[in-house]
């Protein structure tokens, strides 16, 4: 019963570190958050000591009367949260929810359509080296090369073309809305399944702030770990007993053994706290932030140094800053903004001229720092600093300075000095 610092001071270390630079920095990677202490809590607690395989009230282990009761609640809570009829919370990560949700409504050989990788898709939707591409028939929409916005007529075409048994809706870096009613009536239209893989935008479709998938997708994956700010796991939800029988069973035993119940515990507790006005305040504050920055990566000075935003703004949570014009590539822009204390990651624009490892672009996530406190004056702070930098005209001390002035006014798990 020896304390961590005792047991192993290395690693010990790296926890005393990680926080410190999470305190230090600002954290805008549009797929990160800051849990609740509460979630901190559930997941470093012993429900990681208990096996539960199976589902509430039918589990293969004893002493599962607690774990259960956690189990219940995380489900009533996703689903009322969202407005489904079905929910299972038991997915490891969003990539376990994917390929559960792949097995139960595709067979392998199987065509499936969805969003290309280096257009905002994510590597389950089909990425060659990815269980996805190895195992079905990939084919794929993009975005227009002028607007860089999914075009409804060519998904439409492209479903009409190859018939594919799964169109996948929903995106890892995708700065606006999609429209699930005309992918649910090219689905019926070519017999296929509509998936949605909410993962990014979640907790904006909690809030009431993006369109929700859930009245017309046959079924709805996502991670709690993004925008809802919760454990790192999956979710998945759909509205048709028949289709939660087969995801149940893909879940487990068809991808998982034990289910990890402290996450599960920490998920209803992040889904309790979505419901909340507080939340929904977070998400109108992490929109209006994301504004702020594409407002001021479209100036006037950021367009000179050649600097842009895709679509020319955003009506999410992250921002994609285009470089292709700009002397710094995406990952000396990446590079730029550590130095003066800001984290993002680079990310491939579309028909992307510079290879995947340097890049053309940055997705800029503001998730984070509204669950930190930032509101517009903050936001707008942060912007001003990411444009100076991108548009290299500020002194790099100076503009790591304004960070360090934001970061410790908003101050990251005051007194948790043990994580
Ligand atoms: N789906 C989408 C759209 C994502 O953006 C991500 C994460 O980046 C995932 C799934 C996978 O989530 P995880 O990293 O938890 O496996």
């Amino acid at each position: 019963n020896e304390p961590l610092e005792v047991v192993d001071p290395e690693i010990a270390e790296v926890l005393k570190n990680e926080l410190g630079r999470q305190r230090g920095t600002l954290e805008m990677i549009a797929s990160e958050n800051f849990v609740p202490r509460a979630v901190l809590e559930s997941q470093g607690s012993v429900l990681t000591n208990k096996y539960a395989e199976g589902y509430p009230g039918r589990r293969y282990y004893g002493g599962c009367e607690f774990v259960d009761v956690a189990e219940e609640l995380a489900r009533e809570r996703a689903k009322s949260l969202f407005g489904a009829k079905y929910a299972n919370v038991q997915p490891h990560s969003g990539a376990s929810a994917n390929a559960a949700v792949l097995s139960a409504i595709a067979e392998p050989g199987d065509t499936i359509l969805g969003l290309e990788l280096s257009h905002g898709g994510h590597l389950t939707h089909g990425m060659k080296l990815n269980f996805s591409g190895k195992l079905y028939n990939v084919v794929h929409y993009g975005v227009d090369p002028e607007t860089f916005l999914i075009d409804m007529d060519v998904v439409r075409e492209k479903a009409l073309e190859h018939k594919p048994k799964v169109i996948i809706a929903g995106w890892s870096a995708y700065p606006r809305t999609l429209d699930f009613a005309k992918f649910r009536e090219i689905a019926d239209e070519v017999g296929a399944t509509l998936w949605v893989d909410m993962a990014h935008f979640a907790g904006l479709v909690a809030a009431g702030l993006y369109p929700s998938p859930v009245p017309h997708a046959h079924v709805v994956s996502s991670t709690v770990h993004k925008t809802i700010g919760g454990p790192r796991s999956g979710f998945i939800l759909t509205n048709d007993l028949e289709l939660f029988k087969k995801l149940n069973s893909n879940v487990f035993p068809g991808q998982q053994g034990g289910p990890l119940m402290h996450v599960i515990a920490a998920k209803a507790t992040a889904f309790k706290l979505a419901a909340t006005d507080e939340f929904k305040e977070r998400q109108v504050r992490t929109l209006s932030g994301a504004k702020l920055v594409a407002d001021a990566l479209t100036s006037e000075a950021s367009k000179a140094a050649g600097v842009d935003v895709l679509t020319g703004g955003t009506d999410v949570h992250l921002v994609l800053a285009d470089l292709r014009n700009s002397e710094l590539d995406g990952q000396q822009a990446e590079d730029a903004l550590h130095a003066v204390g800001i984290t993002v990651n680079r990310n491939a624009v579309p028909f992307d001229p510079r290879p995947p490892m340097v890049t053309s672009g940055l997705r800029i996530g503001t998730p984070a720092l509204a669950t930190r406190g930032f509101g517009d004056v903050e936001f707008a702070e942060v912007a001003d600093i990411i444009a100076l930098t991108l548009q290299q005209t500020g002194d790099v001390e100076a503009l790591k300075a304004r960070v360090t002035a934001l970061a410790d006014a908003f101050p990251l798990y005051p007194g948790l000095e043990e994580w």
